[in-house]
């Protein structure tokens, strides 16, 4: 049996290490997400019951499902890649929408929130790796994508997100979460909105904070493998 609460302070203990490694300047707090995909929504709840206030999904249907039996407040983050036909949806579920990485998107997201009166809180995930099979924005396209994002008014650009490729030795994800931080700041000196750095899963979390993430993903050291099955 995965003991999720004995997981969540291994993960929290871990994270505190974490920063009191890193570099005095990046003193701030980080937000942990906790991602639930494809684990159930007792699963939830319990994370929930033992402190996680944010809860991460990737898929819309899966996330309506079990949001709409959870009576307790949290904060929700879509993290996965975002079709625009489920667009509506995620408007209306999400708090914060981790995986904006096109204009076409942008602008489907833009036009929903407008239609429903809401100001909708976005990251745009990059990619860095320039892996084909990754989503996110090539960093060439990313200024294009910023000044598209100030013009629409229903959007606000909360930050960046990076999902890094699935190395051996989990040390080369360093390199790109440093440039990560670096594009970070330069976003964040520009636009006062600008706050999160979403970096760091499961196995490079930890990597992550001490090269700068201020929020972090982790599903499986919390919930243990997924359940493909559910
Ligand atoms: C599934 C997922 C995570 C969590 O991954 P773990 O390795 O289980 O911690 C984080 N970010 C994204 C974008 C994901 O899809």
């Amino acid at each position: 049996m995965v003991d999720i609460k004995n997981n969540l302070q291994q993960v929290r203990a871990e994270i505190a290490k974490a920063i009191e490694r890193r570099r005095p300047d990046l003193n701030e707090e980080v937000k942990l997400i906790a991602v639930t995909k494809n684990h159930t929504i007792d699963e939830m709840r319990y994370a929930i019951d033992n402190g996680v206030d944010n809860i991460g999904e990737n898929r819309i249907q899966e996330a309506s499902k079990k949001f709409s039996t959870l009576d307790r407040k949290v904060t929700k983050h879509l993290i996965g890649h975002l079709q625009t036909n489920k667009v509506k949806s995620a408007v209306q579920m999400f708090d914060l929408i981790h995986s904006v990485d096109s204009e076409h998107l942008a602008i489907a997201i833009n036009n929903t929130a407008q239609s429903i009166n809401k100001i909708q809180n976005i990251l745009i995930q990059v990619n860095l790796a320039n892996e084909e099979t990754k989503t996110g924005i090539e960093y060439e396209n990313l200024n294009e994508l910023i000044n598209l994002i100030k013009e629409l008014k229903n959007l606000k650009l909360e930050g960046l997100m990076m999902i890094a490729p699935n190395f051996d030795d989990v040390e080369n994800c360093r390199p790109l979460f440093k440039h990560m931080y670096q594009i970070f700041s330069e976003l964040k000196n520009q636009n006062a909105n600008v706050k999160y750095l979403s970096m760091g899963m499961s196995h490079d979390y930890k990597i992550a904070i001490e090269e700068g993430a201020n929020m972090i993903r982790v599903g499986t050291a919390i919930f243990g493998a997924r359940n493909y099955n559910l």
